[in-house]
Order: C-alpha cells, then sequence, then structure tokens
C-alpha cells in the first residue's frame, strides 16, 4: 500500500486537525504549502507561532489584544456604561461589523453546560459582576443554543439584584443559532431592538 512521505503526512494530518476541514482539502492545503516558495512556507508558520506568542485575553474583558487591555475598553470614546456579554471573543468582531453599539464588552468564554462538565465556575462570571459597578445596562448576545438560554437565565437571576438593567437580543435570531452565522443586518437589528430581559 502506497504511503505518503512522512513529512507529507505529518501535514496533512496537522490541517486535518483543523475545523471544517476534511481529507480532501487537508491534503490540497499540504500541497499547496508545498509548492509554495520557501519563504512563504516560513511566513505562514511564523503567523501561526507568532498568534500564539502575542495574543492572549484583556485583563478586563478577556478579548483578543496584543497588549494588556484591548482596544475597546482602552477607548474612552466608547459607552463605558454598557457592556455587552458574548460567549467568545469571535462574536465581538461580528457584534462591532453592525455599528449598532458602541459600548464595552465581557467574554464569557462558553456557556454553562453540565453535560460538558462546564458550570458557572469555569466562565468569566465572577470578572464580570466585579465590572457592573456604574454600569447601566447589560445586554446578554449569548448564542441561542439552549445552553445559552440556560445560561442567560442564569446570569440575570445573578444581576438583576443589583440594579443593573438587563437587556438580551431581539427575537430574528433564529432559536439554536450561533452568532457566528448570523448576519449583520440581522444582528444589527435584533441589537437595536433588543428587549428587557
Ligand atoms: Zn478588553
Amino acid at each position: 500500500m502506497y504511503t505518503l512521505p512522512h513529512a507529507l503526512q505529518n501535514l496533512v494530518e496537522e490541517f486535518r486537525r483543523l475545523p471544517g476541514i476534511g481529507k480532501k482539502t487537508a491534503m490540497r492545503l499540504a500541497l499547496h504549502v508545498l509548492h509554495s516558495s520557501p519563504e512563504e512556507a516560513t511566513t505562514f508558520a511564523e503567523a501561526i507561532l507568532h498568534v500564539k506568542e502575542n495574543i492572549h485575553l484583556c485583563r478586563n474583558c478577556f478579548n483578543f489584544t496584543e497588549k494588556e487591555i484591548c482596544s475597546i475598553c482602552e477607548d474612552r470614546n466608547r459607552n463605558q456604561r454598557q457592556i455587552c456579554v458574548v460567549e467568545d471573543a469571535s462574536n465581538i468582531m461580528m457584534i462591532e461589523k453592525t455599528n449598532e453599539y458602541h459600548g464595552l464588552y465581557h467574554v464569557l468564554g462558553g456557556v454553562i453546560s453540565p453535560l460538558d462538565g462546564i458550570g458557572p465556575e469555569d466562565l468569566h462570571i465572577k470578572e464580570l459582576l466585579e465590572r457592573l459597578e456604574n454600569v447601566e445596562e447589560v445586554i446578554l448576545a449569548l448564542n441561542s443554543s439552549t445552553e445559552g438560554e440556560a445560561t442567560s437565565i442564569y446570569l440575570s437571576r445573578l444581576m438583576k439584584p443589583l440594579g443593573v438593567k438587563i437587556t438580551r437580543l431581539a427575537r430574528g435570531i433564529p432559536l439554536g443559532s450561533n452568532l457566528e452565522f448570523v448576519d449583520e443586518l440581522t444582528l444589527g437589528k435584533a441589537l437595536k431592538s433588543r428587549k428587557s430581559f
């Protein structure tokens, strides 16, 4: 049986580990790297190393940043009295694209999911509560999965006694959907017509 040279096989396997990449695509990507110039291949490999070395989470909101505090937290022109709570940092980019929101964010780092062994203490919930002084509104913008819904309810029960206004994205975001797959227009509308929780 024919087997690929070890180094090539190895690269194919690494590509296959990436989300959404099947066998055929992994092979195509590996061959692309093989056919590229040594400089291109080095630039590619270095980009992977640099992202691991230089990107970490904002001390305040857990967004990606190269500094201690992310550019959103640092921006004093943003509304400091609004915090939009999202599941992961990629959701921030989605909401930013809508241009409908100019407050701050807080990345939970997931949702409560007993089946996966993820409890409230595994998320950045304590840090969220610590940020609520002087905050008027918390917008819950979690994915509308069962776990996202349960986490929103958990958070609103926790925060309501603190006297902060809690809102959530308006319906229009299909149930069970990931914010990542909702178009900007729909997300922008859902944000604009958000409802009290
Ligand atoms: Zn931040």
